[in-house]
């Protein structure tokens, strides 16, 4: 009986162990990607996390293991952007819409303030929601794809990254009337042949390097906190005009004006991507 009891534990011990490998290599979270953003120091070469249990295998892994996000991005720094020049200039940018929960309001605190920003649209809410596409687009705000149904697209094959793209790509072209230029990855992850794809047909992809953190459903004044101490010249910023089943964006809504006033006081100019990264809107 003991012997049995023993099996089991060490079998549900494996399966554990087995679980927290496949979490850590198949499932960042969602804040992942920006916290190696802001980690990934430009001037170092050599950021790649080597695995400490097995040392005999990093030499083999080496060629073979796919570039992370910082690799990605200084390898391709035309085509993957994470941020403006250092110029007094700042990009918000707002994800997955249109959402008719919550922005309409992000629309109206933008307008209130006089401020010009950039949304990346989901291919499958702006199919549900066309008004709310075209009515961002008609306040003057620039639009980018933000994928069909939101997928994490790092362990997706390319042809799954090209259709999602260009079928929201069709969508929003019908709606606004251009096709748009920018892309940004669910999650901000995104694969190498991937990156090389959007390179060759002339997208640009944007990341960001502060993140609000809004999707937990922060207050204002924790939202606030997240964009003011990180923020800097050429910073783009995070936030969500658009959320999943039962979360809570007003902490961003409300955080808006208070971003806007206190940047502004700083000496900082609100533009959109395009303007700070001077590419066109389109393809
Ligand atoms: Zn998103």
């Amino acid at each position: 009986m003991f012997g049995t009891v023993k099996k089991r534990w060490k079998a549900a011990g494996a399966a554990l162990i087995l679980k927290a490998l496949f979490f850590f290599v198949v499932c960042p979270a969602p804040g992942e990607a920006s916290s190696l953003m802001l980690s990934a120091k430009p001037s170092s070469t050599k950021i790649m996390k080597t695995d400490d249990t097995k040392p005999a295998a990093v030499t083999a892994e080496k060629s073979t293991k796919p570039l992370n996000l910082g690799e990605l991005r200084r390898k391709y720094s035309e085509t993957f952007k994470f941020r403006g020049p250092e110029v007094k200039q700042v990009a918000l940018t707002f994800d997955d819409v249109p959402d008719p929960r919550f922005t309409p309001q992000v629309l109206d605190a933008l307008r209130k303030e006089g401020v010009k920003a950039t949304f990346f649209v989901v291919g499958h809410r702006a199919k549900k929601n066309p008004n709310l596409l075209r009515k961002i687009h008609q306040e003057g705000h620039i639009i980018g794809n933000h994928s069909y149904s939101h997928p994490q697209f790092k362990n997706r094959s390319l042809k799954q990254f090209r259709t999602e793209i260009l079928r929201t790509e069709k969508i929003i072209a019908n709606i606004v009337g251009y096709r748009p230029k920018l892309i940004r990855p669910p999650y901000g992850e995104i694969n190498e042949e991937q990156v090389k794809w959007a390179k060759k047909n002339g997208y640009t992809i944007v990341n960001w390097n502060v993140d609000s953190l809004d999707w937990k459903g922060l207050d204002a004044e924790k939202v606030k906190q997240n964009v003011l101490q990180a923020v800097g010249p050429g910073s783009i910023v995070l936030q969500h005009a658009g959320g999943g089943t039962g979360s809570d964006l007003s902490g961003t809504i409300q955080a808006l004006p208070e971003i806007i006033h206190t940047l502004k006081a700083r000496g900082y100019h609100f533009v959109t991507l395009p303007e700070l990264l001077h590419i066109s809107k389109s393809k």
